[in-house]
């Protein structure tokens, strides 16, 4: 098997490192992820500007592809031919925050996983639920092994068609999981808040800031599902048509 492993946090994240190592117990693994962090950059294509690719190593040695383009311009650039092997599924994290409800569209590590979807391979992304604040190095362990026990599912039983599996793990050792729960996509609450301020010049400038989300805890969701904590699988479509709300404007006259 051939796993091409990405993320949105930057070829040096430590998140990348430990996915990568985990996923070469599967077969071949090949890296390419962007050369800076893309978190919170959404589904991206870039089209006005060439893009560079450098190889590179990873802390431990293994070989690595790095881009200036975004996490899914990255997936494109392999799938498209860059990699000249045939890609089997691509795996993208392990990002230090959940990817949860609405975070999904934002999220350069769920979008890595959907380009792949694009091109006809199965995607996965893989999130680590660590504590708000959380100082120091991260212990990626858990979600290592929770990643490669779902890509070792996946390409047993396969994906349907155009389906991404978003994967978050509660930031617990391995023997301390509940279990593993499919789940949909619970309601994030963002607490954003618009921060002004003036540059030297007096001039305005702004960032979107405010405290970190947080969520309603509902059962059968994936933010219930890391409360109560289980590994989350929410199997996510790129189709996001309203299909009830289709319903009734087909009864609307224009
Ligand atoms: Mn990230």
């Amino acid at each position: 098997m051939h796993i091409l492993v990405t993320n949105d946090d930057g070829v040096t994240a430590p998140g990348l490192l430990a996915l990568a190592q985990e996923m070469k117990k599967l077969g071949q693994v090949t890296v390419f992820a962007p050369d800076r962090n893309w978190s919170a950059s959404g589904h991206v294509k870039t089209m006005d500007r060439p893009l560079r690719v450098r190889e590179t190593i990873l802390a431990d040695g293994t070989p690595a592809f790095m881009s200036d383009g975004a996490p899914s311009d990255c997936v494109a650039l392999a799938l498209l031919g860059l990699i000249e092997e045939k890609i089997d599924i691509v795996v993208s994290g392990i990002n230090p925050n959940a990817n949860i409800g609405h975070d999904v569209t934002y999220s350069g590590t769920v979008t890595a996983a959907m380009e792949a979807v694009i091109d006809g391979v199965p995607g996965l992304a893989i999130s680590l639920d660590s504590p708000e604040n959380h100082g120091g190095k991260l212990d990626y362990t858990t979600a290592a092994s929770v990643a490669r026990r779902v890509a070792e599912k996946v390409t047993a039983e396969g994906l349907p068609q155009g389906v991404v599996w978003n994967v978050n793990v509660p930031y617990l050792k391995e023997n301390e999981l509940k279990g593993f729960m499919v789940t949909r996509q619970g309601l994030r609450l963002y607490r954003d808040e618009l921060d002004r301020r003036l540059d030297p010049r007096g001039r305005p400038y702004y960032w979107i800031g405010g405290q970190a989300p947080t969520g309603v805890d509902e059962p059968g969701t994936d933010f219930g599902a890391l409360r109560a904590g289980y590994v989350s699988i929410t199997p996510l479509q790129l189709d996001l048509t309203a299909r009830e709300a289709m319903r009734r404007l087909e009864n609307w006259k224009f």
